[in-house]
C-alpha cells in the first residue's frame, strides 16, 4: 500500500495532486509498425521524477480492473473474448469480425487484456479517490474510442467512460467531460449522449477518423462538438477555451471534471494536421482546475514520443504549480535523449529542443472564420439552452 499523501492533511489546504501510472506501459507495445509502438507513459513517469516533481506518496501504481468491474459498461462476452485473445495470442476470424480484435488498428499483443485493464483500473480508482475532492493525472487513460462490445481505434476498453461511472458511483452526480484529442470521442458520446447529467465538450479535427462529432450533435442538449480545420493554432484554442469550453463547463456546475488531454493536436503529431503548441494544453488544464472540486486528467492520443512525453509532463507540472525551466537539467534531458522513434522520418534527426526543453514555442495565428462562425453558432444554441 502506498501512503496517502492527503491523509491527515489540513482540510483547508488544497489537496496534493496524485499521479497514477504503471510499469506495464514499459514492457508492452502494440507491435513494430503500429503508431502506439512508442513509449508514452514511462516517459512521463521518468521525466517528472527526473525533474523532482513527484513527492513521496504522490505516485500510485494502477491496479488492474477485474472483469466484473469492466462489466459496468462493457459486454461480458467481449471482455471474455479480450482475455481469451491474450491467453491464445491470436483470434479466430469469427472473433475478429465480431469484436474487431486482431485487426491492423487493434492488434493482439502479449498484454492486450492486461494493459487496457490497467488503464481502466486507474480510471476506476481515480473516481474512488476523488470522492472527497482532489486532482489526479492518469496519462495511461483516455481510451475514448472503446465501445461496449468491440475494440475501436486502438482502444480495447473505454476507461474514460468507466471514470465517469466511477465518479458518479462515488457521489459526483454531475460530471463534465472535456476532450481535446485530435479525434472525436465517439465511444464516450455513445455512452452519455442521452444523459443530461454528463456534459460532453469535444474539440477535434474535422474530416478525420472516426468522422463522428458533428457540430450539430446535441445529445440531450448537453453535447457540444467543435470540429476544427487543419492548422488549428494556439490563438484559436484560446478562443475555443474562452467561448466554448469554460462557459459550458462553468454553467453546468459540475461535481467533477474529466479532461481527456490527448496530445495529437500538437503540430509534430504524425496522425493529425493540427498546429497547437503544448502551451495550449497547459492553458486548458490551468483554466479548468478551479471549476470543480474533483479534477481527473487522462491521457489519450499522441504518437510522437517526444511531444507526448513533454506535453504530459508539463501537464503534471501545471497541476502542481511547478515552474517549467527554459532548459531541462541533465537527468531530464537524458530521458528524452533515450527515446527512439523507429519507422518515422522525424525519428532520424529530432530537433535539439525536443531533448532540451519541455515547453514548446507558442504557435499563435489568426482566428479563422471557420472557427468564429462555428463558435457563434454554438453560442446561439447556448443562449437558448435551458
Ligand atoms: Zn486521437
Amino acid at each position: 500500500m502506498q501512503a496517502d499523501p492527503n491523509a491527515g492533511a489540513d482540510l483547508q489546504a488544497p489537496p496534493v495532486p496524485r499521479f497514477i501510472g504503471s510499469n506495464i506501459y514499459r514492457n508492452s507495445s502494440y507491435g513494430r509498425m503500429h503508431p502506439l509502438r512508442v513509449p508514452r507513459v514511462p516517459t512521463v513517469m521518468d521525466l517528472t521524477r527526473a525533474m523532482g516533481w513527484v513527492a513521496p506518496g504522490q505516485y500510485l501504481s494502477s491496479p488492474r480492473a477485474r472483469p466484473a468491474a469492466l462489466h459496468a459498461w462493457h459486454d461480458p462476452a467481449y471482455v471474455a473474448a479480450l482475455q481469451q485473445a491474450e491467453a491464445d495470442g491470436a483470434v479466430s476470424d469469427a472473433v475478429r469480425a465480431r469484436f474487431h480484435l486482431g485487426t491492423a488498428a487493434n492488434p493482439v499483443y502479449p498484454e492486450v487484456f492486461r494493459r487496457p485493464a490497467t488503464a481502466a483500473g486507474a480510471s476506476i480508482l481515480a473516481g474512488q479517490l476523488l470522492r472527497d475532492g482532489g486532482v489526479i493525472h492518469s496519462p495511461g487513460g483516455g481510451t475514448h474510442h472503446g465501445l461496449p462490445d468491440r475494440a475501436n481505434g486502438f482502444c480495447y476498453l473505454n476507461d474514460a467512460v468507466l471514470a465517469v461511472l466511477s465518479l458518479r458511483h462515488a457521489g459526483a452526480s454531475r460530471v463534465a467531460y472535456v476532450d481535446i484529442d485530435a479525434h472525436h470521442c465517439d465511444g464516450v458520446e455513445h455512452a452519455f449522449a442521452c444523459d443530461p447529467d454528463t456534459l460532453l465538450v469535444s474539440v477535434h479535427e474535422e474530416r478525420r477518423w472516426p468522422f463522428t462529432g458533428a457540430l450539430t450533435d446535441r445529445g440531450a442538449g448537453q453535447v457540444w462538438n467543435l470540429p476544427v480545420p487543419r492548422g488549428f493554432n494556439d490563438t484559436e484554442m484560446r478562443a475555443v477555451l474562452d467561448r466554448l469550453i469554460l462557459p459550458r463547463v462553468a454553467g453546468f456546475r459540475p461535481d467533477a471534471i474529466v479532461l481527456q488531454c490527448g496530445s495529437d493536436m500538437l503540430e509534430e503529431d504524425p496522425l493529425s494536421r493540427l498546429s497547437l503548441s503544448n502551451n495550449a494544453h497547459f492553458d486548458v488544464v490551468r483554466a479548468l482546475r478551479p471549476l470543480s472540486a474533483r479534477f481527473l486528467v487522462l491521457g489519450g492520443g499522441g504518437y510522437n514520443p517526444w511531444s507526448v512525453g513533454r506535453c504530459w509532463s508539463g501537464v503534471w507540472a501545471t497541476l502542481n504549480g511547478h515552474e517549467i525551466p527554459d532548459r531541462l537539467p541533465p537527468d531530464a534531458e537524458a530521458v528524452l535523449r533515450g527515446l527512439h522513434w523507429s519507422g518515422h522520418r522525424h525519428g532520424k534527426a529530432p530537433p535539439d529542443h525536443w531533448f532540451t526543453t519541455l515547453r514548446d514555442a507558442p504557435r499563435e495565428g489568426p482566428v479563422r472564420p471557420a472557427i468564429t462562425d462555428r463558435l457563434r453558432s454554438l453560442d446561439a444554441r447556448a443562449a437558448s439552452w435551458v
